[in-house]
């Protein structure tokens, strides 16, 4: 039996990694490159594939997501150092794509909880997206056990790579939302509440763009920064009213499009659930996991991933 809160736990996880895969042929484009050659909605042919990308080919972001998952799932709960191993093994392994800050604090060799915040103390710079993207698994796992227990998970699996506690906020800011989408809620209308839960020292910043007259267009950074990123995505799914509308605003902000269109759509696939997002964009969904043994992860894969998080 697949209840509503199933299908919303299964829209996020499958929702971030359609957008990942619809969003990486545009990373780094200009704005509106989406909906030039893709006008309409509904239409089919968007999962193109193009700038080293199969279609339907998932990057980093879901591949993070799934090892993230995995690791909860083999280790029954949060096991910091087991996240870390694989993040490590599959960063190793050459993925196609990797975040700056989260290569150099894998391959630093510093123990699992020192590298980001010896990283972060160097560089002065790990305020990135790189946390808040591969979120979906965790924040469909520690859901049920309440927003305090879920914000914490996420700012310690965010720590894990960024040392910056502007990324920790924001990604538990998002787990946070999908808590409520998951339990029925709107995600919208629980931002006050989660914004009360943000550490003091961040909370102006995360209210500024996530604030209900805020566009992206008004962003101070570039969408690979965490607060522009969420905001994007938020701004997504109040100015739209389905899962394909937002991951297309999403993608045709430009810039990130791959991680902004995967954090859109594990928000978005947790409020309209996984019945929303078009079979035509889940068929050639497909996640490799270097580093581990060959691996690639299809739909079905996906969704039982997903159900056994929510377990
Ligand atoms: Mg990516």
């Amino acid at each position: 039996m697949t209840g509503p809160r199933e299908l919303r736990a299964l829209g996020s996880v499958l929702g971030s990694a359609v957008g990942d895969a619809l969003g990486a042929p545009f990373e780094f484009g200009p704005e509106g490159a989406f909906s030039a050659r893709f006008p309409e909605p509904g239409h089919g042919g968007e999962m193109c594939g193009g700038g080293g990308w199969e279609p339907g080919e998932a990057t980093d972001d879901t591949q993070m997501a799934v090892l993230v998952g995995e690791s909860l799932l083999d280790r029954g709960g949060l096991e910091l150092p087991d996240v870390f191993g694989r993040f490590q093994r599959w960063a190793a392994a050459e993925p196609k794509d990797i975040g700056l800050q989260t290569e150099a604090v894998l391959s630093s060799g510093d123990p699992w909880d020192l590298a980001a915040g010896l990283h972060f103390r160097i560089s002065q710079r790990a305020a990135g997206n790189g946390a808040l993207m591969r979120a979906s698994t965790s924040a469909v796992h520690f859901a049920r056990q309440g927003r305090a227990a879920t914000m914490e998970a996420a700012r310690r699996i965010a720590a894990l790579t960024h040392g910056d506690r502007a990324a920790w906020e924001g990604t538990a800011v998002l787990h946070e939302l999908v808590r409520v989408a998951l339990d029925g809620g709107d995600p919208l209308a629980a931002l006050p509440t989660a914004l009360r839960a943000v550490h003091p020292d961040h909370r102006a910043r995360y209210a500024t763009v996530l604030a209900g007259d805020w566009h992206p267009d008004r962003a101070t950074e570039f969408n690979g920064a965490v607060w522009p990123c969420l905001g994007s995505a938020v701004w997504a799914l109040r100015t739209t009213d389905s899962y394909e509308g937002a991951v297309r605003a999403a993608v045709d902000l430009g810039g990130d499009t791959d991680t902004v269109a995967a954090v859109t759509g594990g928000l978005a696939g947790a409020v309209y659930g996984a019945d929303s997002i078009p079979a035509r964009w889940t068929e050639p969904l497909h996640v490799p996991l270097p580093g581990f043994g060959g691996r690639v992860l299809r739909a079905p894969e996906l969704g039982a991933l997903a159900r056994r998080l929510t377990e």
